[in-house]
């Protein structure tokens, strides 16, 4: 991890580790971030922008640099937030499990929460290793309004009982703006104003991002 983040995080007990794609991040995901920040008492919640997703193989991911300085750019005012490289700078395939080792050896006595969103969660059970992430971080899941999380989460606990005390649940009803809906609203030619920061909104133009139907 680049050692100014290192640093910055290193005097705080309560890391928040923000999980996502982030393609593009929008204000669902900010307030997201913010609200288990308030919530759950964290010191910091730190951005981590997936390299390679495991899962995605039916569209094409945007560049992760550029993933990573649209995140950058959102989160600058917020001093408790943090962005890291060290998702997008691994080789091979990303697993949620590496991420969590590497930061528990380097912050062995804070407590992690991965914050992630509840539909992702559901194929907890197919990612590598779920126990071992359960065991190294508490599991935030951030839900959209009419979400029904609560079934989906039910079939996790059926299966690892003990999980039910190191999940929760974070509704947030500004998750109802999506990355996939704004990529689609770019391609189309429809306004994406005020769902994201503006100049995030202005990156995405110069770059020409979303533009076909392979996004
Ligand atoms: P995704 O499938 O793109 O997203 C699933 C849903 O969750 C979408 O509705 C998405 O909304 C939402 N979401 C994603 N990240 C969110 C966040 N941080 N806060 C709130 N909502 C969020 O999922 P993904 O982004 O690729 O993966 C999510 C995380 O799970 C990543 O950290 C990834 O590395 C991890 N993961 C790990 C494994 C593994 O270790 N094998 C497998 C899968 C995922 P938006 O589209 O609007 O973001």
């Amino acid at each position: 991890m680049e050692a100014n983040v290192r640093e910055s995080i290193a005097g705080g007990l309560k890391l928040g580790i923000m999980g996502g794609t982030f393609d593009p991040i929008h204000y669902g995901h900010l307030v997201a971030a913010e609200t288990a920040r308030v919530e759950l008492g964290l010191d910091h919640v730190l951005f981590i922008p997936t390299g390679i997703p495991p899962h995605k193989t039916d569209r094409l991911i945007t560049e992760a640099n550029l993933r990573f300085e649209m995140v950058e750019m959102s989160i600058r005012s917020n001093q408790n937030f943090k962005v890291s490289r060290m998702e997008i700078e691994r080789n091979g395939p990303t697993y949620t499990i590496d991420t969590l080792r590497i930061l528990k050896d380097m912050f062995p006595n804070q407590e992690l929460y991965f914050i992630t969103g509840t539909d992702a969660l559901k194929e907890l059970l197919t990612w590598r290793e779920p126990e071992e992430i359960i065991r190294l971080s508490r599991i935030v899941g951030a839900s959209r309004p009419g979400y029904d999380s609560h079934s989906e989460l039910g079939k996790i606990f059926q299966k690892f009982p003990f999980m039910k005390d190191r999940i929760s649940r974070l509704e947030v009803p500004a998750l109802a703006i999506s990355s996939t809906d704004i990529r689609a609203r770019v391609q189309n030619q429809k306004s994406i104003r005020y769902l994201l920061p503006d100049e995030v909104r202005l990156f995405i133009k110069k770059n020409n991002l979303y533009q076909t139907n392979k996004n």
